[in-house]
């Protein structure tokens, strides 16, 4: 354990400031244990009471998707979902107490920068995290962004948090999708604030949550019925 590692929890609750994640990020690609225990802390949003079974997209449209991310960097690797395998394996206490409080966290900040009207108090009650995921960026830019699936009551909802994202011309936005086996859908769109931050709290209505990608694209416009532009995030989920 090295003078870094203390700052995983902070890590991935994004309490960290830019140069600290960038950091860190540093130090994950080279430190085991981090990644060990981040892989872990996802196998516990895997955990939670949701069954879903995994579709495979389609060769193309992966590739279509992937495409623009030539060398997915290595430290993207440790963000996809766990393997069944793994996620039977046992947790030490240390880990499961680590991952509960992170769990409330980010339930917590989720709904911080969501655009729900709810009560908090209320809503934490209702809501499962199923699913979560740190896009990867397309080479050549610093952009970043968390997504997460939230079930809130009987409806899903897809949280985003993208930074860093590049100023767009005046006739391009930057939409978000989901994509549920072959099949992607326009899930809201990012509008980035000066510092090139934004949010999305999106409902999933029509979907069964079978889907298992999350990508960020630039169009011309709003709602496609599929991805045109340039791909600038992508991420299992
Ligand atoms: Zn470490």
């Amino acid at each position: 354990m090295n003078k870094s590692c203390h700052m995983l929890i902070d890590y991935f609750n994004r309490t960290l400031t830019e140069d600290e994640m960038r950091q860190f990020e540093d130090h994950l690609i080279e430190c085991p244990s981090c990644q060990e225990e981040l892989m872990e802390w996802e196998m516990l949003t895997e955990n939670l009471p949701y069954e879903s079974e995994a579709v495979e997209v389609p060769i193309d449209l992966k590739a279509r998707i992937f495409a623009s991310l030539p060398d997915i960097p290595a430290k993207a690797e440790f963000v996809t979902m766990p393997t069944k395998e793994k996620s039977r394996r046992r947790m030490g206490p240390v880990t499961t107490v680590l991952a509960a409080g992170l769990f409330a966290s980010l339930v917590a900040n989720a709904f911080l920068f969501s655009e729900t009207q709810k009560e908090p108090e209320i809503a934490q009650s209702e809501i499962q995290l199923i699913g979560q995921s740190i896009l990867a960026p397309q080479e050549g830019t610093s952009a970043s962004a968390v997504a997460m699936l939230i079930a809130d009551g009987d409806q899903n909802v897809l949280l985003l948090d993208a930074t860093d994202l590049p100023t767009l011309s005046k006739d391009e936005l930057y939409q978000v999708w989901v994509i549920e086996g072959d099949q992607p859908y326009p899930a809201g769109i990012v509008q980035p604030n000066e510092t090139g931050t934004g949010t999305v709290s999106h409902p999933l209505t029509n979907l069964s949550g079978t889907w298992d990608t999350v990508a960020i694209t630039i169009e011309k416009e709003p709602n496609l019925s599929a991805p045109e532009g340039q791909i600038i995030l992508a991420g299992g989920i």
